[in-house]
């Protein structure tokens, strides 16, 4: 019977194993094709100060629309595309959009408006990768200090010298540096005491319950002041509903992002949002 048993608990996990194989490995194949077939495009999702409701900035987030996987989630391709490199390609890509969009909304309704881009580790620790950013900064004439980028603590943890360097280098042109997803990790904290961060985002999976769990609320206010002791400015990501946002304002969060605001929006629509909300 032992024996049965054992046999199926390994059956079980080759299947399943194969089956997590089979679509990594499909969606690495589609995935090396998507940029040259244009099957990627960059969503921007509004980013609101939470005192005044305006909008003050976006977050650009990749879609990707496969021809034959259909939508896939950027949760399920982004880890893909860092551990096959072809993030650094799709990286550049990501900016360029991101940056040629910040400079039309730049010049056409001359906006203080600040855009912000995620970063994922194997891109940050190019070595070029500071240039490849002065070089689009300079061609999209965008000022350093309308550009955040976002990282995980996953950039810090390797602990390499070139991460180090690279984050100087970055901040010191101007560019802010934000902790994403804050809180889902482990130290965090020390992170944000040793390098050089601007921004801390609260990651939603906390904001999801402070409306019915009183430690969550205790623990998004405790990231708060712990934010502004650090002289970080503090984001809440993942807001949906009024409730939350009014604790949000209690807590002095000072921005926010949500589908309460806004899903991230294909340009154009984007565009829209700005003009409705008398934003241009
Ligand atoms: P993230 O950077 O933490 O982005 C926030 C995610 O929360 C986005 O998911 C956004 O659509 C979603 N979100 C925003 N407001 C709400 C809300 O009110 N409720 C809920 N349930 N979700 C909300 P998305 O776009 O699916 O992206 C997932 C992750 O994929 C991102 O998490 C980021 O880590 C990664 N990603 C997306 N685009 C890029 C990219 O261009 N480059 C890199 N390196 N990573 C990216
Ligand atoms: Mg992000
Ligand atoms: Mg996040
Ligand atoms: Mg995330």
């Amino acid at each position: 019977h032992s024996k049965d048993r054992g046999r199926n608990i390994y059956h079980f996990y080759t299947e399943q194993m194969n089956h997590d194989m089979n679509r990594r490995l499909k969606i690495e194949e589609q995935l090396r094709n998507a940029l040259k077939l244009g099957e990627l495009e960059v969503y921007f999702q509004p980013v609101i100060e939470i005192r005044t409701r305006k909008i003050v900035g976006a977050e650009a987030l990749l879609r990707w629309k496969n021809s034959i996987l259909g939508q896939v989630s950027p949760d399920e391709f982004i880890p893909i595309a860092e551990q096959t490199s072809l993030i650094v390609s799709i990286g550049e890509y990501v900016i360029e959009n991101a940056f040629s969009a910040a400079q039309k909304w730049q010049q056409t309704y001359n906006l203080q408006f600040k855009i912000a881009i995620n970063v994922s580790p194997k891109q940050f620790r190019e070595n070029n990768f500071v240039e490849v950013l002065n070089i689009k900064l300079e061609q999209y004439q965008i000022h350093p200090t309308s550009v955040e980028l976002e990282i995980t603590e996953g950039v810090l943890l390797s602990g390499d010298d070139i991460i180090e360097t690279n984050l100087r280098s970055i901040h010191d042109i101007g560019v802010n540096i934000a902790m994403d997803d804050f809180g889902t990790g482990y130290s965090s904290l020390s992170y944000l005491r040793s390098y050089p961060f601007d921004t801390l985002k609260v990651d939603k999976s906390f904001v999801n319950d402070i409306t019915v769990d009183p430690a969550d609320l205790e623990l998004v206010g405790a990231a708060v002041a712990m934010g502004h002791a650090l002289n970080l400015t503090v984001v809440a990501e993942g807001i949906e509903t009024e409730e939350q946002y009014h604790l949000l304002n209690e807590l002095n969060c000072d921005y926010g992002q949500g589908y309460l605001f806004s899903k991230p929006l294909p340009q154009k629509e984007f565009e829209q949002l700005l003009a409705e909300q008398n934003f241009l």
